[in-house]
């Protein structure tokens, strides 16, 4: 998943100073934390909307997890997690790379490895 918008990111124009180059490449330093703390705080926000039976859950999910076997509410609630979960992290990379491309801004050269600010 990252690979492929790490790739559309090699799109952005900035020359090296150092060589000169113009294989540079925005740094995801933001994107990275962003995708993970969104993720995480999509997760948690998705499965408080079924909070009441969280706990219920988390029992449950123990329990299958010895017997292996998923009661249908205990799948649900994963999914509304995971859904949560995949919502996040779009909007954390996307938050993400906003900072990256006006607050951070740095750079790193393809060529030769020089890091700068653009
Ligand atoms: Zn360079």
């Amino acid at each position: 998943m990252d690979r492929v918008k790490e790739s559309t990111d090699q799109m952005v124009m900035a020359v090296c100073p150092a060589c000169g180059s113009r294989h540079c490449q925005l740094q995801a330093t933001a994107r990275k934390t962003g995708v993970v703390v969104g993720g995480m705080l999509g997760a948690l926000i998705a499965s408080g909307f079924s909070s009441a039976t969280a706990g219920a859950v988390n029992g449950a999910i123990i329990a299958s997890a010895l017997s292996r076997r998923l009661p249908a509410t205990v799948t649900g609630a994963i999914g509304v997690a995971i859904i949560g979960f995949v919502c996040g992290t779009i909007a954390g990379h996307a938050i993400g790379a906003e900072i990256d491309m006006n607050i951070l801004g740095m750079y790193q050269c393809r060529s030769c490895g020089f890091e700068f600010k653009a």
